[in-house]
């Protein structure tokens, strides 16, 4: 049987690649990557998130502290590279060593952070490499890349002024700003890239780009001893090296003298260090997992999950296909995959009867590909097994593969049959798994059939 649940870990085996990295004699050049927002719904977005966030901690007024933090913010604002966004800079009364920036420019920095600095220059350090995640707009390209189907209709749909605003919509898909958010969680190479960004920000702006290294390889060193660390660190995987990184790419910069955030922070902590802990927060709020669809299907009975003759379609930024009209569509953003059944279809969260829906990352062609994700849903399930090999056909002007397999149901006493529709993307691989309980495939099929030729790839 399929749990959708357990699938997103598998898919992102298929993920990972080997990067290799040639020497580099000049400047990389650094740009935002594939991204369906606009730089105005960033902006929007860091808004209306912003709003919330200061509900939730307590923003310090101090003024040594805001002093401090808005004048370091300040200066790396005024760099060249820092040009395009507004920022702000503010300091939250929080003991754990954290800082972070919303996509279109606030950021906020923990006095934890500024207690754990040996310099401003440090600070300046984790403040260069947050705004380079702004600027180059990481969030919102992981956000992309993580919900390619469900977010081109939905971000039309905000266009056309949706209620609830930008975030309300993400929401909906199951992104916000809990733990391993995916607009706060960076990937290794976004996290290289902001190195390299912040470096030249700290450069331009005077500050010596090596502390934001140092201060990372310290927090790092630290890591073990300290539990107020493990946000920050999860949040920004070292990408290796870091320090030699970073002395790589001061070669490359215009030499200069870094005359700013030299003097003695000790008064500046000690006022950090007085602050009276801030109230108890209320709970927090638990994201992930809300989305994931839950069935009411009885065990003994498949019949009412059956899916109706009628489609209904759904449109999505890269392919638009039919989909039984008494089935529901269940986004989440965990799985980055779409699971369409009725409640009934499916008993707890495995799915009898409907359908899986994603597209995820491609690296060793169609064939290779394809055995890959079987395996993955073997690890899922080892009952499950190929009942015929791969046929191949043309799916629009795509290569595309129809494999059977078959494992048991959810539904009790009965095996299901699992059609495995895979079509290579350029963007990645297009997958369709449809599920149905084995002695009813009579019924199923032509339904099945109606929704394989249904599907529509946007070029
Ligand atoms: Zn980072």
């Amino acid at each position: 049987m399929i749990m959708p649940g357990k699938l997103w870990r598998l898919c992102l085996l298929l993920a990972l690649t080997v990067g290799v990295t040639l020497a580099q004699k000049k400047l990389r050049e650094l740009k935002p990557g594939f991204n369906l927002f606009s730089v105005e719904q960033d902006v929007q977005m860091g808004r209306e998130y912003a709003q919330q966030i200061e509900k939730e901690v307590q923003v310090v007024n101090d003024p040594t502290l805001v002093r401090f933090v808005e004048g370091i913010g300040r200066r790396l604002a005024s760099a060249r590279e820092a040009q395009g966004f507004q920022y702000s800079f503010k300091v939250v009364n929080e003991k754990s060593i954290n800082a972070f920036a919303l996509p279109g420019g606030p950021t906020y920095t923990h006095t934890g952070l500024i207690l754990a600095a040996d310099n401003e220059g440090q600070v300046a350090g984790v403040l260069a490499h947050e705004i380079s995640h702004v600027i180059l707009r990481h969030g919102t390209n992981q956000a992309s890349k993580a919900q390619l189907i469900q977010l081109p209709a939905m971000l039309g749909a905000e266009m056309l002024g949706a209620r609830g605003g930008i975030t309300g919509m993400l929401a909906q898909l199951g992104i916000g700003l809990g733990a391993n958010s995916v607009l706060l969680k960076f990937s290794r190479s976004a996290e290289r890239d902001a190195d390299l960004l912040g470096t030249r920000i700290m450069s331009s702006a005077g500050y010596n780009p090596i502390e934001m290294a140092r201060f990372f390889e310290k927090l790092e060193a630290e890591s073990g001893k300290s539990s107020r660390l493990g946000e920050f660190l999860a949040s920004h995987p070292n990408p290796g090296n870091r320090v030699k990184a970073v002395q790589d790419e001061i070669q490359l910069l215009p030499r200069r003298d870094y005359t700013a955030g030299t003097g003695d922070i000790s008064s500046v902590k000690q006022v950090a260090q007085r602050l009276p802990d801030p109230p108890k927060k209320p709970a927090q709020q638990q994201q992930a997992g809300a989305n994931a669809p839950q069935g009411t299907g009885n065990p003994q009975n498949y019949a009412a999950g059956r899916p109706s003759n009628r489609l209904k379609e759904f449109q999505g930024g890269e392919v638009v296909f039919g989909y039984p009209d008494n089935w529901e569509v269940f986004p989440n953003e965990q799985t980055r995959q779409l699971t369409i059944a009725s409640r009934s279809g499916m008993v707890g969260q495995a799915i009898g009867y409907g359908m899986i829906v994603n597209i995820i990352q491609s690296s060793a062609g169609l064939d290779r590909d394809t055995q890959t994700l079987v395996q993955q849903f073997q690890q899922g399930d080892p009952n499950i097994r190929v009942s015929s090999q791969s046929r191949r056909f043309r799916l629009g002007n795509s290569d595309a593969l129809a494999t059977r397999l078959q494992g048991p149901s959810p539904f009790q006493g009965v095996n299901e049959e699992l059609v495995l529709i895979t079509a290579q993307r350029p963007r990645g691989m297009f997958f369709l798994l449809l599920i149905a309980p084995d002695r009813d495939m009579n019924t199923a099929q032509p339904v099945f059939d109606q929704i394989i030729q249904s599907i529509r790839f946007s070029n």
